[in-house]
Protein backbone atom coordinates (compact mmCIF):
# COMPACT_ATOMS: atom_id res chain seq x y z
CA UNK A 1 0.00 0.00 0.00
CA UNK A 2 1.26 3.33 -0.85
CA UNK A 3 2.54 5.04 2.28
CA UNK A 4 1.93 8.74 1.50
CA UNK A 5 -1.37 7.89 0.57
CA UNK A 6 -2.23 5.45 3.87
CA UNK A 7 -0.77 7.76 6.62
CA UNK A 8 -2.09 11.33 4.23
CA UNK A 9 -4.80 12.59 6.65
CA UNK A 10 -1.96 12.60 9.48
CA UNK A 11 0.62 13.82 7.26
CA UNK A 12 -1.66 16.94 6.60
CA UNK A 13 -1.59 17.34 10.73
CA UNK A 14 1.44 20.04 10.15
CA UNK A 15 3.14 18.68 13.70
CA UNK A 16 3.37 15.17 12.24
CA UNK A 17 4.27 16.15 8.16
CA UNK A 18 5.97 13.89 6.08
CA UNK A 19 9.03 13.85 7.99
CA UNK A 20 7.23 12.80 11.35
CA UNK A 21 5.33 9.97 9.72
CA UNK A 22 9.03 8.60 8.34
CA UNK A 23 9.64 9.00 12.49
CA UNK A 24 6.89 6.83 13.73
CA UNK A 25 7.25 3.96 10.80
CA UNK A 26 10.96 4.03 12.55
CA UNK A 27 9.33 4.09 15.55
CA UNK A 28 9.43 1.06 18.45
CA UNK A 29 7.11 0.79 21.50
CA UNK A 30 6.38 -1.82 24.34
CA UNK A 31 2.61 -1.94 25.42
CA UNK A 32 2.46 -3.65 28.78
CA UNK A 33 -1.08 -4.94 29.00
CA UNK A 34 -3.45 -5.89 26.60
CA UNK A 35 -6.76 -5.13 27.99
CA UNK A 36 -9.24 -2.81 27.52
CA UNK A 37 -6.78 0.37 27.67
CA UNK A 38 -3.82 -1.91 25.82
CA UNK A 39 -6.09 -2.58 23.49
CA UNK A 40 -6.66 0.27 22.66
CA UNK A 41 -3.50 1.84 22.79
CA UNK A 42 -2.25 -0.75 20.52
CA UNK A 43 -4.96 -0.33 17.73
CA UNK A 44 -4.17 3.79 17.33
CA UNK A 45 -0.44 2.95 17.04
CA UNK A 46 -1.07 0.17 14.65
CA UNK A 47 -3.24 2.32 13.07
CA UNK A 48 -0.58 5.86 13.22
CA UNK A 49 2.17 4.08 11.35
CA UNK A 50 4.02 3.03 14.21
CA UNK A 51 6.15 0.63 12.82
CA UNK A 52 7.40 -2.02 15.34
CA UNK A 53 4.31 -2.18 19.03
CA UNK A 54 5.50 -5.31 21.17
CA UNK A 55 2.71 -6.39 23.18
CA UNK A 56 2.75 -8.52 26.43
CA UNK A 57 -0.45 -9.82 28.25
CA UNK A 58 -0.71 -12.97 30.69
CA UNK A 59 -4.14 -13.43 30.58
CA UNK A 60 -6.38 -15.16 27.36
CA UNK A 61 -9.82 -13.55 26.52
CA UNK A 62 -13.38 -14.13 27.83
CA UNK A 63 -16.77 -13.33 26.56
CA UNK A 64 -16.80 -10.52 29.55
CA UNK A 65 -13.75 -8.77 27.41
CA UNK A 66 -15.51 -8.30 24.18
CA UNK A 67 -17.59 -4.69 25.62
CA UNK A 68 -14.28 -2.84 25.85
CA UNK A 69 -11.49 -4.98 24.48
CA UNK A 70 -11.52 -3.50 20.87
CA UNK A 71 -9.22 -5.61 19.15
CA UNK A 72 -11.17 -8.90 20.16
CA UNK A 73 -13.57 -10.97 18.90
CA UNK A 74 -16.31 -13.96 19.85
CA UNK A 75 -13.87 -16.24 18.27
CA UNK A 76 -10.83 -15.63 19.75
CA UNK A 77 -12.77 -16.03 22.94
CA UNK A 78 -14.25 -19.22 21.88
CA UNK A 79 -10.97 -20.32 21.84
CA UNK A 80 -9.63 -18.74 24.94
CA UNK A 81 -6.48 -17.06 22.54
CA UNK A 82 -4.01 -15.33 24.42
CA UNK A 83 -4.40 -11.56 24.21
CA UNK A 84 -1.34 -10.57 23.08
CA UNK A 85 -1.58 -13.56 20.19
CA UNK A 86 -4.94 -12.20 18.88
CA UNK A 87 -3.73 -8.98 19.32
CA UNK A 88 -1.33 -8.96 16.62
CA UNK A 89 -3.28 -11.15 14.33
CA UNK A 90 -6.07 -8.35 14.54
CA UNK A 91 -4.07 -5.58 14.00
CA UNK A 92 -1.83 -7.25 11.14
CA UNK A 93 -5.41 -7.65 9.44
CA UNK A 94 -5.56 -3.47 9.14
CA UNK A 95 -2.09 -2.86 9.27
CA UNK A 96 0.45 -5.21 7.53
CA UNK A 97 3.52 -3.26 7.02
CA UNK A 98 4.11 -2.63 10.71
CA UNK A 99 5.76 -5.13 12.63
CA UNK A 100 4.14 -6.66 15.68
CA UNK A 101 5.54 -8.45 18.53
CA UNK A 102 3.60 -10.78 20.52
CA UNK A 103 4.59 -12.34 23.89
CA UNK A 104 2.20 -14.08 25.95
CA UNK A 105 3.58 -13.98 29.45
CA UNK A 106 3.59 -11.70 32.81
CA UNK A 107 6.14 -9.36 32.91
CA UNK A 108 8.35 -9.89 35.73
CA UNK A 109 12.04 -8.89 37.34
CA UNK A 110 13.25 -12.07 35.71
CA UNK A 111 12.29 -10.97 32.18
CA UNK A 112 11.59 -7.30 32.15
CA UNK A 113 14.80 -6.76 30.56
CA UNK A 114 14.50 -9.06 27.77
CA UNK A 115 10.89 -7.65 27.15
CA UNK A 116 10.83 -3.94 27.90
CA UNK A 117 14.55 -2.80 25.93
CA UNK A 118 15.23 -2.20 22.73
CA UNK A 119 12.17 0.14 22.84
CA UNK A 120 12.22 4.31 22.71
CA UNK A 121 8.77 4.25 24.91
CA UNK A 122 6.60 2.32 27.45
CA UNK A 123 2.85 2.39 27.63
CA UNK A 124 0.71 0.97 30.71
CA UNK A 125 -2.18 -1.47 29.87
CA UNK A 126 -1.72 -3.26 32.69
CA UNK A 127 -4.04 -3.55 35.84
CA UNK A 128 -2.58 -3.32 38.89
CA UNK A 129 0.18 -1.67 41.04
CA UNK A 130 2.66 -4.42 40.78
CA UNK A 131 3.41 -4.47 37.57
CA UNK A 132 3.57 -0.59 37.31
CA UNK A 133 5.86 0.00 40.01
CA UNK A 134 7.99 -2.88 38.11
CA UNK A 135 7.81 -0.71 34.79
CA UNK A 136 8.32 2.42 36.56
CA UNK A 137 12.12 0.91 38.04
CA UNK A 138 12.95 -0.27 35.00
CA UNK A 139 12.26 3.14 32.99
CA UNK A 140 13.71 5.20 35.49
CA UNK A 141 16.69 3.29 35.83
CA UNK A 142 17.23 3.29 31.93
CA UNK A 143 15.79 7.01 32.04
CA UNK A 144 13.03 5.72 29.39
CA UNK A 145 9.65 7.68 29.29
CA UNK A 146 6.88 5.68 29.88
CA UNK A 147 2.98 6.42 30.61
CA UNK A 148 0.75 5.51 33.21
CA UNK A 149 -2.51 5.18 32.48
CA UNK A 150 -5.68 3.30 34.78
CA UNK A 151 -9.41 3.16 34.05
CA UNK A 152 -12.02 1.72 36.31
CA UNK A 153 -15.70 2.25 36.30
CA UNK A 154 -16.29 6.03 34.66
CA UNK A 155 -13.16 7.40 36.23
CA UNK A 156 -9.25 7.71 34.20
CA UNK A 157 -6.16 8.05 35.25
CA UNK A 158 -3.61 9.10 33.31
CA UNK A 159 0.54 10.54 33.59
CA UNK A 160 3.56 10.68 31.24
CA UNK A 161 6.95 9.92 33.29
CA UNK A 162 10.12 11.50 32.47
CA UNK A 163 12.34 10.58 34.02
CA UNK A 164 15.15 12.43 35.30
CA UNK A 165 12.97 15.63 34.69
CA UNK A 166 9.10 15.20 35.85
CA UNK A 167 8.37 12.70 38.80
CA UNK A 168 7.88 9.25 38.44
CA UNK A 169 4.82 6.40 39.36
CA UNK A 170 6.61 6.41 42.99
CA UNK A 171 6.46 10.10 43.71
CA UNK A 172 2.65 10.28 43.22
CA UNK A 173 2.38 6.79 44.81
CA UNK A 174 4.90 5.70 46.79
CA UNK A 175 2.72 2.75 48.36
CA UNK A 176 0.62 0.89 46.46
CA UNK A 177 -2.96 2.45 47.05
CA UNK A 178 -4.17 -0.81 47.85
CA UNK A 179 -7.12 -1.50 49.76
CA UNK A 180 -8.90 1.76 48.17
CA UNK A 181 -8.81 0.30 44.73
CA UNK A 182 -11.53 -0.50 43.35
CA UNK A 183 -10.69 -3.01 39.54
CA UNK A 184 -12.83 -3.75 36.78
CA UNK A 185 -13.90 -7.07 38.47
CA UNK A 186 -15.70 -5.06 41.30
CA UNK A 187 -16.46 -1.65 40.32
CA UNK A 188 -17.44 -2.29 36.17
CA UNK A 189 -15.99 -0.19 33.30
CA UNK A 190 -17.50 1.60 31.02
CA UNK A 191 -15.56 1.40 27.27
CA UNK A 192 -15.96 4.81 26.68
CA UNK A 193 -13.99 5.46 29.97
CA UNK A 194 -10.88 3.67 28.53
CA UNK A 195 -11.14 4.82 25.27
CA UNK A 196 -10.78 8.63 26.27
CA UNK A 197 -7.68 7.86 28.30
CA UNK A 198 -6.13 5.80 25.74
CA UNK A 199 -6.21 8.12 23.32
CA UNK A 200 -4.70 10.60 25.65
CA UNK A 201 -2.67 8.08 26.18
CA UNK A 202 -1.59 7.80 22.72
CA UNK A 203 -1.51 11.28 21.63
CA UNK A 204 0.97 11.76 24.60
CA UNK A 205 3.12 8.77 23.18
CA UNK A 206 2.60 10.54 19.54
CA UNK A 207 4.56 13.40 21.08
CA UNK A 208 7.14 11.69 23.01
CA UNK A 209 8.13 10.05 19.26
CA UNK A 210 7.95 13.47 17.67
CA UNK A 211 9.81 14.93 20.08
CA UNK A 212 7.47 17.92 21.02
CA UNK A 213 8.39 17.56 24.74
CA UNK A 214 7.19 21.00 25.28
CA UNK A 215 3.88 19.37 23.81
CA UNK A 216 4.20 16.91 26.54
CA UNK A 217 1.52 17.40 30.09
CA UNK A 218 2.99 17.36 32.91
CA UNK A 219 0.16 16.50 35.42
CA UNK A 220 -1.27 13.79 36.43
CA UNK A 221 -4.84 14.02 35.22
CA UNK A 222 -8.19 12.17 35.84
CA UNK A 223 -11.13 12.60 34.49
CA UNK A 224 -14.69 10.94 35.25
CA UNK A 225 -16.88 10.67 31.94
CA UNK A 226 -20.17 9.97 33.92
CA UNK A 227 -19.69 12.86 36.42
CA UNK A 228 -17.87 15.34 34.40
CA UNK A 229 -15.21 15.89 37.41
CA UNK A 230 -12.13 16.78 36.06
CA UNK A 231 -8.66 17.19 38.02
CA UNK A 232 -5.12 17.91 37.30
CA UNK A 233 -2.03 17.23 39.85
CA UNK A 234 1.64 18.95 38.74
CA UNK A 235 3.94 16.34 37.94
CA UNK A 236 6.81 18.94 36.51
CA UNK A 237 9.07 18.08 39.24
CA UNK A 238 10.20 15.22 41.08
CA UNK A 239 9.27 14.57 44.81
CA UNK A 240 12.41 14.35 46.84
CA UNK A 241 13.67 11.62 48.94
CA UNK A 242 11.64 9.44 46.57
CA UNK A 243 13.14 6.19 46.58
CA UNK A 244 12.94 5.55 43.11
CA UNK A 245 13.51 8.13 41.34
CA UNK A 246 15.49 10.19 44.06
CA UNK A 247 17.62 7.33 45.88
CA UNK A 248 17.56 5.01 42.78
CA UNK A 249 16.82 2.09 45.13
CA UNK A 250 14.89 -0.24 42.42
CA UNK A 251 13.03 -2.93 44.82
CA UNK A 252 10.78 -4.53 42.01
CA UNK A 253 13.75 -4.87 39.72
CA UNK A 254 15.10 -6.51 42.14
CA UNK A 255 12.06 -8.70 42.75
CA UNK A 256 12.54 -8.39 46.32
CA UNK A 257 8.26 -8.30 47.64
CA UNK A 258 7.33 -10.15 44.21
CA UNK A 259 5.14 -13.28 45.56
CA UNK A 260 5.02 -16.12 42.96
CA UNK A 261 1.45 -16.61 43.25
CA UNK A 262 -0.85 -13.67 42.75
CA UNK A 263 -4.68 -12.85 43.08
CA UNK A 264 -5.20 -11.72 39.42
CA UNK A 265 -8.70 -9.92 39.88
CA UNK A 266 -12.11 -12.18 38.96
CA UNK A 267 -12.44 -14.72 41.35
CA UNK A 268 -8.83 -16.38 40.38
CA UNK A 269 -5.19 -16.62 41.26
CA UNK A 270 -2.32 -17.00 38.92
CA UNK A 271 0.62 -19.34 39.83
CA UNK A 272 4.07 -19.05 38.17
CA UNK A 273 6.61 -20.07 40.95
CA UNK A 274 8.67 -22.35 38.25
CA UNK A 275 9.16 -22.62 34.67
CA UNK A 276 8.55 -25.61 33.08
CA UNK A 277 7.43 -26.57 29.66
CA UNK A 278 4.58 -28.18 29.19
CA UNK A 279 3.75 -30.83 26.64
CA UNK A 280 0.19 -30.31 26.14
CA UNK A 281 -0.36 -33.90 24.50
CA UNK A 282 0.38 -35.75 27.72
CA UNK A 283 -1.20 -33.44 30.20
CA UNK A 284 -4.45 -33.46 28.13
CA UNK A 285 -4.09 -37.29 27.86
CA UNK A 286 -3.69 -37.81 31.60
CA UNK A 287 -6.83 -34.97 32.54
CA UNK A 288 -9.35 -36.60 30.67
CA UNK A 289 -10.89 -39.17 33.08
CA UNK A 290 -11.04 -35.75 35.26
CA UNK A 291 -12.71 -33.66 33.69
CA UNK A 292 -13.32 -32.03 30.22
CA UNK A 293 -9.89 -30.88 28.76
CA UNK A 294 -9.06 -28.92 25.44
CA UNK A 295 -5.85 -26.97 24.13
CA UNK A 296 -4.96 -25.70 21.45
CA UNK A 297 -1.14 -24.42 20.59
CA UNK A 298 -1.20 -21.57 22.81
CA UNK A 299 -3.68 -22.67 26.07
CA UNK A 300 -4.93 -25.58 27.19
CA UNK A 301 -8.17 -25.69 29.43
CA UNK A 302 -9.61 -27.69 31.92
CA UNK A 303 -12.35 -27.84 33.71
CA UNK A 304 -13.50 -29.79 36.77
CA UNK A 305 -16.50 -27.90 38.41
CA UNK A 306 -16.12 -25.50 40.06
CA UNK A 307 -13.00 -24.78 38.70
CA UNK A 308 -11.46 -23.94 35.64
CA UNK A 309 -7.59 -24.54 35.11
CA UNK A 310 -5.97 -22.31 31.94
CA UNK A 311 -2.10 -23.40 31.55
CA UNK A 312 0.76 -21.80 29.54
CA UNK A 313 3.19 -23.82 27.33
CA UNK A 314 5.98 -22.43 30.25
CA UNK A 315 4.41 -23.83 33.63
CA UNK A 316 2.23 -20.76 34.04
CA UNK A 317 -1.57 -20.98 34.85
CA UNK A 318 -4.57 -19.03 35.75
CA UNK A 319 -7.17 -20.95 38.30
CA UNK A 320 -10.35 -19.69 38.65
CA UNK A 321 -12.87 -20.21 40.98
CA UNK A 322 -10.72 -19.37 44.12
CA UNK A 323 -9.14 -16.64 45.40
CA UNK A 324 -7.50 -18.60 48.13
CA UNK A 325 -3.75 -19.39 46.78
CA UNK A 326 -3.15 -22.69 49.23
CA UNK A 327 -6.26 -24.55 47.36
CA UNK A 328 -4.83 -23.03 44.01
CA UNK A 329 -1.87 -24.15 44.61
CA UNK A 330 -2.73 -27.62 45.46
CA UNK A 331 -5.00 -27.79 42.60
CA UNK A 332 -2.18 -26.95 40.23
CA UNK A 333 -0.09 -29.82 42.43
CA UNK A 334 -2.51 -32.61 41.76
CA UNK A 335 -3.56 -31.48 37.55
CA UNK A 336 -0.83 -29.93 36.68
CA UNK A 337 2.48 -31.52 38.51
CA UNK A 338 4.28 -30.09 41.81
ZN1 LIG B 1 10.05 9.40 41.85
Amino acid sequence: MDFAERYSRQILFPPIGADGQKQLAAARVAIVGCGATGSALASLLARAGVGYLRIIDRDYVEPSNLQRQTLFDESDAAESLPKAIAAARRIQAFNSEIVVESHAADLTPQNVEELLSDVRILLDGTDNFETRYLINDFAVNKGMPWIYAAAVASYAVTMTVLPGETACLACVFPESPRGMVETCDTAGILNTTVNLIASIACTEALKLLMNARDRLRRTLLSYDVWSNDFAEISTARPRSGCRTCGEHDFVHLAGESRPHITLCGRNSVQIHERERPIDFDEVTRRLIPHGAVRHNQFVLKFWREPYEITLFPNGRAIIKGTTDTAVARSLYARYVGS
